[in-house]
């Protein structure tokens, strides 16, 4: 077998019991698992990104700039690295669906420590990618990474502009009208999922049509903490 990232083989100099472990890692080998940083140690408590204090910077902006926040708060699993960059890349950008297998285990166990408590009804809505971007790439990466959860997923967002939001300063797509639209109404809490959280602002963007529909609370998970 074969590492997915580096194609050395696995197996080199392995006995039994390493082998059986290998198979739960889900084709990476040691040492390109090891490239990835998982987020540990103090983190803000709304953002996950890695601070001293209880509240980052930036959603000390959001809560001077907005009253009211309609995220409740967004746990993500690794920090952003050059590593992570280039997986990303090859995954979603080059449609190599099959390397995002090597997500599972840690956007599973994310889950189960962070939101088990509203485990019983909370439902998994991904952040959607316009049309034009599945045909490009063929698969939505959100899709993928809430498919790893053991709650139900349900798509209830849609893309209404196609023009990409990364083009635009903060500021600009603060006040842009909201890029989603939803497809019904919901009544039980929502998991946002998506792979990387960078300012927030789509995710807000869908939180915050999911509250205004009557959603009576909203979370998110991402894989990325940018
Ligand atoms: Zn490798
Ligand atoms: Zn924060």
């Amino acid at each position: 077998m074969n590492c997915l990232w580096c194609m050395e083989d696995r197996n080199n100099n392995l006995g039994w019991s390493d082998f059986f472990i290998l198979n739960k890692q889900n084709g990476f080998c040691e040492s390109c698992l090891s490239g990835l940083q998982q987020l540990s140690g103090k983190r803000c408590s709304l953002c996950s990104r890695m601070t001293e204090f209880e509240q980052c910077s930036d959603c000390e902006w959001w809560r001077n700039q907005f009253k009211s926040d309609p995220l409740e708060y967004n746990y993500s699993v690794f920090q952003y690295n050059s590593f992570i960059q280039e997986i990303i890349a090859k995954w979603k950008y080059r449609g190599d669906y099959v390397l995002g297998e090597v997500f599972r285990p840690y956007v599973y166990a994310a889950f189960i420590e962070k939101f088990t408590t509203q485990k019983k009804n909370l439902i998994a809505v991904p952040i959607p990618l316009s049309e034009e971007r599945i045909t490009e790439r063929g698969f939505n990466q959100a899709e993928m990474l809430a498919g790893f959860l053991p709650i139900r997923q349900e798509l209830l967002l849609q893309r209404v502009d196609g023009e990409k939001q990364s083009k635009k300063s903060r500021k600009d797509r603060i006040t842009t009208k909201n890029p989603f639209s939803l497809e019904k109404m919901v009544k039980n809490p929502v998991l946002l999922v998506d792979d990387i959280y960078t300012t927030g602002t789509t995710l807000r963007h869908a939180a915050r049509l999911l509250i205004e529909s009557g959603c009576p609370e909203v979370y998110a998970l991402t894989l990325i903490r940018g």
